[in-house]
């Protein structure tokens, strides 16, 4: 068998390289780092995580990345599989220890007989050659293929900006002040209910905090990159805090559920909350916390919070740039260019959003190629599957949405607003007590999540 060549290892690559390989296809893998690097990425591990190191809620009975994560597992997917062994506590999300987990991935491709890895950019469209290819490089694509791409494309690609979050060293972190607790003491798989480092605040620490931020020197925009706009769920702090003096309050700095262990009785007016960053928990992050301010503010700004008046940076945040296609206009209903077929996308680059959502459209991509390979006609998951919603978001497949509509395209994490709503919403509890007010929204979620993961079984059997 000629093999398939899949540009990009990162996690959408290397998903996609370990479908076909499973299904027993051979793949070359081409991954530019460390020949050529990126503006976040840090290593010349595969699947490196370049900023938070949680998978978000692995909640599969009412969360919709949940969901996707349980769907993931049932198909073997390689990145869930890497995370669940790389686990660290982090209340009810899935956090993983950023270095084992890259190990695990780049160990296993490496491993794989019929896997090829090949360090180098390719640096424009790839050969002819290669009649089955998959790209995957992902949000920050060299600019030489992404000029490419959009010439190819007959489109304009689009960019916008994402910010990322600082990381704190432990032992700089003053715990007489901060107190270790997960909001409302969840204790998700492996934590205790206590994953989180908390920084109270009262009235006035916030109301100066907010000040300074919004007053804060950011890096200025280049003159291409002034008009993109941002991904909502990525705002930086400085751009929250600057929509109103109580935003962050009800946003990344909500004081709910949280009790300070050292002055139970006076409630914080907010807090900041750290979620532990590596498995020997000498680093943690700020949750929320992206920013484009400059490296120096950035230092001035966040030791104004209480307990991080001597914190020592690991990393500090920053600004990236973002590539994706208008995907429902140029790509088909299996992810490849309408213009040149044998050219398929998968991961951030087609406009999903997410770590977990790029690996779940590269083990899409894998499946799809590996059918093809085979003389057979790719099986799309049904719609009610977290991942045909958000094939469907990407593709503008066959549930009609404004979403998906070309000219609203957005990158989009996954959610249940991308799954065909039910047939009827469920009104009573299964005591046959009347559902009230969250409660009937909890329940629509838990019917939908079951009726994804029934349908992913039928489909992943099928
Ligand atoms: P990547 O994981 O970026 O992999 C693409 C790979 O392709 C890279 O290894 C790159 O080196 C390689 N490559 C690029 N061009 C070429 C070329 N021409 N030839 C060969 N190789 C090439 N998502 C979250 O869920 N949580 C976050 O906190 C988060 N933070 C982010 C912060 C930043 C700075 C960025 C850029 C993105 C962030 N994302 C986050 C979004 C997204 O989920 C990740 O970028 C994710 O890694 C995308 O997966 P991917 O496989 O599509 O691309």
């Amino acid at each position: 068998k000629r093999p398939v060549h899949i540009v990009g290892g990162g996690l959408a690559g290397c998903e996609a390289a370990w479908q076909l390989a499973r299904r027993g296809s051979p793949v070359v893998l081409h991954e530019m780092r460390p020949t050529r690097g990126t503006d976040a990425h840090k290593t010349d591990s595969l699947a490196e995580l370049v900023c938070s190191n949680s998978f978000r809620s692995d909640d599969s009975s009412n969360n919709a990345v949940g969901v996707l994560h349980a769907e993931m597992r049932r198909l073997s997917s390689l990145i869930m599989g890497c995370a669940d062994r790389h686990q660290i506590p982090a209340g009810g999300a899935l956090a993983v220890d950023r270095e084992g987990f890259a190990e695990a991935v780049t160990a296993a491709i490496a491993a794989h007989p019929l896997i090829t890895v090949e360090r180098g950019e390719v640096a424009g469209l790839p050969p002819e050659a290669w009649d089955s290819v998959i790209i995957a490089t992902g949000p920050l694509t060299s600019p030489a293929l992404a000029d490419a791409i959009r010439a190819r494309a007959d489109e304009q690609a689009l960019a916008f900006f994402d910010a990322i979050a600082p990381i704190i060293h432990f032992d700089s972190i003053d715990m007489s002040v901060c107190w270790f607790q997960s909001r409302y003491d969840k204790a998700g798989p492996g934590g205790s209910g206590a994953d989180y480092i908390n920084c109270p605040m009262d009235k006035e620490q916030y109301e100066a905090f907010v000040a300074a931020l919004v007053a804060s020197d950011t890096v200025p925009f280049r003159e291409f990159e002034a008009n993109t706009p941002y991904f909502d769920g990525c705002l930086p702090i400085e751009v929250m805090a600057a929509r109103g003096p109580e935003t962050l309050r009800h946003g990344p700095m909500k004081p709910m559920g949280l009790t300070n262990a050292h002055n139970p009785t006076v409630k914080p007016y907010a807090v900041v909350q750290l979620r532990q960053d590596n498995a020997l928990g000498t680093l943690y992050n700020m949750v929320g916390f992206q920013t484009k301010t400059r490296h120096g503010e950035q230092t001035r700004l966040f030791r104004m919070i209480p307990g991080l008046e001597k914190a020592e940076f690991a990393r500090l945040g920053g600004l990236h740039r973002n590539t994706y296609l208008n995907s429902p206009r140029v790509l088909d209903a299996t992810l490849r260019l309408k213009a040149e077929p044998r050219l398929r996308f998968a991961g951030q680059i087609t406009g999903c959003e997410g770590y977990v959502e790029s690996a779940a459209m590269g083990l899409m991509a894998g499946l799809f190629a590996s059918a093809e390979q085979r003389g057979q006609a790719p099986v799309l998951p049904p719609p009610t599957t977290a991942h045909g919603a958000l094939l469907n978001h990407i593709t503008g497949g066959h549930i009609e949405s404004l979403e998906a509509g070309p000219r609203s395209f957005q990158p989009m994490n996954v959610n249940f607003g991308l799954f065909p709503p039910l047939d009827a919403n469920p009104t009573r509890d299964a005591e046959g007590n009347r559902l009230r007010g969250t409660q009937k929204t909890v329940a629509k979620k838990q019917v939908l999540a079951a009726r994804a993961l029934a349908d992913m079984d039928a489909w992943a059997k099928a």
